[in-house]
């Protein structure tokens, strides 16, 4: 047996094959197209261990997705595959409706293909697992219930209408032709391996640089936040066990405002490594606010522990202290990140 994953060298995606070739003997196809965010030094612990397989390429690529479902016959692909930065939707938002909705919608026309031929226990078995976003349910006042699978969709960045779009696009997929989907919507995720174009990764590095804190509006913007390996168990919960058809919501109850994520971190920094010029908070700068910025995320996250008895393993103090002391602890990973010369790494291991 095998699994294709798409995006597996992306944040969430690279902790997800680490974590499930850390638990399991299957092996894992990844494909990923390496955009700046994809970056195979994630995965250097993999590298001779013949249960990864990596693809560079992208998911519109129809017949490249044809050929691995052909010559691997996977048992699930989980689809992690996209871009995945609200910012970079604003001022760009073209790729986003390339890859979240027409990547998307391509992935599905092949594994619709190839599961039609399937037959017996192969055909039964297989999941196409797509992994979404809570933003899709849009902002919420503060007296809200937290989000339900029930909400309706009102996305409100270019982010989150293109990752509502690949919601619809695989719900209409089972209704339409029966393919065996699963979807989850996560929380804002948060651990090793975060590209530091993200908030706390980006006030991690920056506070070490001793550069300004952005942030944004008020910073009283509330988010729920999850460890990303707790995301990472969740969809295996749900690969495993969800129903068809349906989605799960998946999150930490671990609702937060920005700023006084911002300030956790300073704190975390000031015990861990204090710096001569005074505590972090110092650098915290409060800038314009994104256009269209949600208030408010949280996540009702009932259904997936009542029907698969999920639970988070980590508490929010947990994981963002083990998420500040890897940065501490991988100083030449953000670094490379950080001058672009990651891209640069794969190429010289990869000659
Ligand atoms: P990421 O931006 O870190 O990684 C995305 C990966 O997809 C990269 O490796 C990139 O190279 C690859 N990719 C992009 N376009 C591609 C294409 N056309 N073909 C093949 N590969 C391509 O994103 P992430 O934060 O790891 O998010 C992964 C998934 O989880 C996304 O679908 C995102 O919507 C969802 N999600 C993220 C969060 C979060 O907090 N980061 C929360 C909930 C859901």
């Amino acid at each position: 047996m095998t699994i294709l994953v798409t995006g597996g060298a992306g944040f969430i995606g690279s902790n997800f094959v680490l974590d499930w070739l850390s638990q399991s003997d299957e092996p894992v196809i990844n494909l990923d197209a390496l955009t700046y965010a994809g970056n195979r030094e994630n995965l250097a612990s993999l590298d001779g261990d013949a249960r990864h397989i990596f693809v560079q390429g992208d998911i519109c690529d129809r017949a490249l997705i044809d050929s691995l479902l052909a010559t691997h016959q996977p048992r699930a692909l989980v689809h992690f595959a996209a871009e995945s930065h609200v910012d970079r939707s604003i001022s760009g938002p073209g790729a986003f409706m390339k890859t979240n909705v027409d990547g998307t919608f391509t992935l599905l026309e092949a594994a619709r293909a190839y599961w039609s031929a399937l037959d017996g226990e192969a055909k039964a078995g297989f999941r196409f697992h797509h992994v979404s976003t809570d933003e899709v349910y849009g902002s919420l006042k503060p007296s809200d219930p937290p989000f339900a699978e029930t909400n309706p969709y009102e996305p409100n960045s270019p982010y989150s209408a293109s990752k509502a779009a690949s919601d619809h696009l695989v719900r209409a997929w089972h209704h339409t032709y029966g393919l065996p989907v699963v979807t989850t919507n996560c929380s804002n995720n948060y651990g090793p391996y975060h590209f530091p174009e993200k908030l706390i990764p980006l006030m991690i590095v920056n506070a070490l640089a001793g550069k300004s804190l952005p942030v944004y509006g008020d910073g009283q913007q509330i988010r729920d936040w999850l460890y990303v390996t707790d995301h990472c168990s969740g969809i295996r919960a749900v690969l495993a066990g969800g129903r068809l058809g349906e989605t799960y919501n998946i999150g930490g109850w671990n609702e937060k405002a920005n700023i006084d994520i911002v300030k956790t971190v300073c704190a975390l920094l000031d015990e861990l490594k204090p710096s001569a010029d005074g505590p972090y908070a110092r650098l915290i700068t409060y800038v314009k606010d994104r256009p269209g910025h949600d208030r408010r995320y949280a996540i009702d996250a009932r259904k997936i522990e009542r029907e698969l008895g999920w639970r988070p393993a980590e508490t929010f103090e947990t994981g963002i202290r083990k998420t500040v002391q890897w940065y501490l602890d991988h100083p030449e990973w953000v670094a490379r990140v950080q001058s672009g010369a990651y891209k640069d790494w794969v190429s010289k291991q990869y000659a």
